[in-house]
C-alpha cells in the first residue's frame, strides 16, 4: 500500500557533485561573479574592460554594508579597546584581512578571464594603498595591530575574526 500521489522529485539530484573545485578557486569564481555583477549593475554599466582601480575601491567601499567587523569611530569611548566591553553604535565594516585576501583572489581572477596583467586594475598602486589605509585605521581603531602573526597562543580568538570572511552576497 503505496500512496505515493504524484512522487516528488526530491533534492537527491544535485547533479553539479562531478568536479569538486577547491574552496580557494569556488570563492575566487564566486567573488568574480560578484565583482561582474557589481559592474553591471553601475549606471551605466561598466564592461571589463572600462574596469580602473577607481571601481574597485567603490566596490571595496560598496562591501562594507556587508561587514561584520566592528570599527569604532573617534568619538567612541570604546575606540582603541580590542574587547569593547558592551555595544555600540559604530559601523560594521569588511575586516582589512577579508579586503586583503579578496582583492588577492580578484587580481587572479581577472588575468585568468583574459585581463592583461599590465591593466590589472586589481594590481594598481591605489589599490595597495587603500588597503594600508583600511589597516591602519582598523588597527588603531580596534586596538589590534595587523602585524606578522607572533606566535599562535590563541589562534582562536583574532583568526576567527579575520578569516570569517566570505562575502555574503552572491544572493543567487
Ligand atoms: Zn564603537
Amino acid at each position: 500500500m503505496s500512496s505515493d500521489k504524484g512522487k516528488e522529485p526530491g533534492e537527491g539530484s544535485s547533479s553539479r557533485s562531478a568536479t569538486q573545485p577547491s574552496r580557494y578557486e569556488s570563492q575566487k569564481r564566486r567573488d568574480w561573479n560578484t565583482f561582474g555583477q557589481y559592474l553591471k549593475n553601475q549606471r551605466p554599466p561598466v564592461p571589463l574592460s572600462h574596469c580602473t582601480f577607481n571601481h574597485v575601491l567603490d566596490f571595496l567601499r560598496y562591501l562594507d554594508q556587508f561587514g561584520k567587523t566592528k570599527v569604532h569611530l573617534q568619538g567612541c569611548g570604546f575606540f582603541g579597546q580590542p574587547e569593547p566591553p558592551g555595544p555600540c553604535t559604530c559601523p560594521l565594516r569588511q575586516a582589512w584581512g577579508s579586503l586583503d585576501a579578496l582583492i588577492g583572489r580578484l587580481r587572479a581572477a581577472y588575468e585568468e578571464n583574459g585581463g592583461l596583467p599590465e591593466s590589472n586594475p586589481f594590481a594598481s598602486g591605489a589599490i595597495r594603498v587603500y588597503l594600508r589605509e583600511v589597516r591602519d585605521s582598523q588597527a588603531k581603531a580596534r586596538g589590534i595591530p595587523y602585524k606578522k602573526k607572533k606566535k599562535k597562543r590563541n589562534p582562536t580568538k583574532n583568526a576567527a575574526d579575520e578569516a570569517a570572511s566570505s562575502f555574503p552576497m552572491q544572493s543567487s
